[in-house]
């Protein structure tokens, strides 16, 4: 049993020897005992941090007031995920994760011109019922000398005695030496520790899960809207959904686009489920000022908002982050867990939103940019490849403009249309690259 209190909330100064024989706390004589460190949410970010503190010999309480659930999400891990979590990688292949690895994609344009190609490294779209889990069960059973106290309990209110953590649900109130916030975007708690999230850092989604099946993962861009729609088909349903920023379309009228969308594209929606969420999608301005721990306190995973603005892939980064904040902590020093995301992660997720509004709204020679991409990654399999390493996460931003620079004037030279070859008359190919890519 973890430092549960009763609910009169007077054990906040416990001496060791009132809690001898209490798992979650630690101390040497005469000291004072160390409460577990909760953790308030048990999506990906959560539990694996939980199970990697385990690990490292820290008691944790984690709180999900759902446990595993069929959380809104394409479900999509990329061959960066993948690649740097080979434990998702061995499950996925062994079907413990009713996992779909989908290696051929579909591109249309707003103007609705198709591509189609095989992607290099597939992507893993899974259930996020079953990589929930799957995250869970791992840390149940994380840790010798310590141990992950998972309570499918709401937390409803945060209070701070000293240097203790009181978290109150409505069965009990814990006692808790370190707080750990993963409770994703909505996070209820946010107001308490940091400015709220602005409208403009986020991304409505509207979507449904269909029953059926599908070798063939599609996006669709949009004219007007700063997103996209998505079909991710799993093992034995699909996800499907349209994100656009908040505050540009109503998510209503996303929805109608959506269903709109699905109906011309041979998608029957009986038996489906219909889900919506908010996204984080942080402005370059909001990533500079980040801030994710305080005292006694980090968030990870949406919570912090580690979503890539661009693509909308948050698995990964709520992963990284967990993995980086637990590593943070367990060195005692959990204040650089802002240092580590800073120089690992942030300048990747603030690169790409710069680019982001030029990307789904920018203009080149007359033209949108995704029609644009669009139509290069037709005419050349370079581009393919390059699209097909964006989407396993593995193309970085920071490196795209050279590398486009280096692909474009073999573009630019083979058989490119009379239009495209007289729009492009005169330019380079790093201005090219640049136009598409400027921020
Ligand atoms: C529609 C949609 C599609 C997406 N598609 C993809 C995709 O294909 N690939 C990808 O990489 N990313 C995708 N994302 C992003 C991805 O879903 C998130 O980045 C990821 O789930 C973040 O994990 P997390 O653990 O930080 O938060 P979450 O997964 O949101 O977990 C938070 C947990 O906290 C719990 N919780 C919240 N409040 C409390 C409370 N008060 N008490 C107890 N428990 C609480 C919740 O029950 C929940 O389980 C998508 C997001 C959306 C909305």
């Amino acid at each position: 049993m973890v430092a549960a209190l009763p609910r009169t909330g007077e054990f906040s100064f416990f001496l060791c020897n009132t809690l001898q024989g209490t798992t979650g706390t630690t101390c040497g004589p005469n000291m004072r005992r160390q409460y577990p460190i909760a953790i308030v949410g048990g999506g990906p970010a959560g539990a694996l941090a939980a199970t990697l503190l385990a690990e490292g010999g820290r008691d944790v309480v984690l709180f999900d007031e759902k446990l595993a659930w069929e959380k809104p999400c394409g479900g999509g891990l990329t061959h960066k995920a993948l690649q740097q979590y080979p434990f998702l990688a061995d499950a996925a292949s062994a079907s413990n994760l009713n996992s779909n690895f989908v290696d051929r994609c579909e591109l249309i344009s707003p103007s609705g011109k198709r591509v189609r190609f095989r992607m290099r490294y597939p992507v893993a779209i899974l259930s996020r019922l079953a990589l929930n889990g799957l995250l869970l069960e791992q840390a149940r059973r994380a840790g010798i000398d310590a141990r992950v106290d998972v309570r499918q309990e709401r937390v409803t209110r945060i209070t701070r005695t000293g240097r203790d953590w009181h978290l109150h649900t409505p069965q009990r109130e814990y006692q808790a030496s370190y707080l750990l916030l993963a409770a994703g975007a909505r996070n209820p708690f946010r107001s308490q520790f940091l400015a709220p999230i602005s409208s403009s850092d986020l991304m409505v989604t509207a979507g449904y899960f269909i029953p059926g099946h599908s070798a063939l993962m599609q996006i669709q861009f949009l004219q007007g809207i700063t997103g996209y729609i998505w079909v991710f088909p799993r093992a034995d349903h699909v996800s499907a959904g349209i994100a656009g920023k908040m505050g540009e379309s109503p998510t209503a009228e996303l929805r109608r686009i959506l269903e709109q969308w699905l109906d011309e594209n041979g998608y029957r929606r009986e038996g489906a489920s219909f889900y919506s969420h908010i996204l984080p999608s942080y402005r370059a301005q909001t990533f500079e000022g980040l801030e994710v721990c305080g005292d006694g306190w980090s968030m990870i995973g949406d919570s912090a908002g580690l979503v890539d603005p661009i693509t909308g892939e948050g698995l990964y980064y709520a992963l990284r982050s967990a993995e980086l904040c637990a590593s943070a902590l367990l060195a005692g020093r959990p204040y650089e867990y802002g240092a580590m995301l800073a120089e690992e992660v942030l300048p990747e997720l603030q690169l790409a939103a710069r680019i982001s509004q030029r990307f789904y709204t920018g203009q080149i020679f007359g033209e949108s940019v995704l029609e644009r991409m669009v139509a290069l990654t037709a005419q050349s399999a370079s581009i393919r490849d390059l699209m097909s390493d964006l989407f396993a996460g593995i193309q970085d931003y920071r490196d795209l403009r050279a590398r486009l620079c280096r692909i474009l004037p073999s573009v630019m030279v083979r058989g490119l249309t009379g239009s495209l070859r007289r729009s492009w008359r005169g330019s380079s190919a790093s201005e090219l690259a640049t136009d598409l890519l400027s921020e």
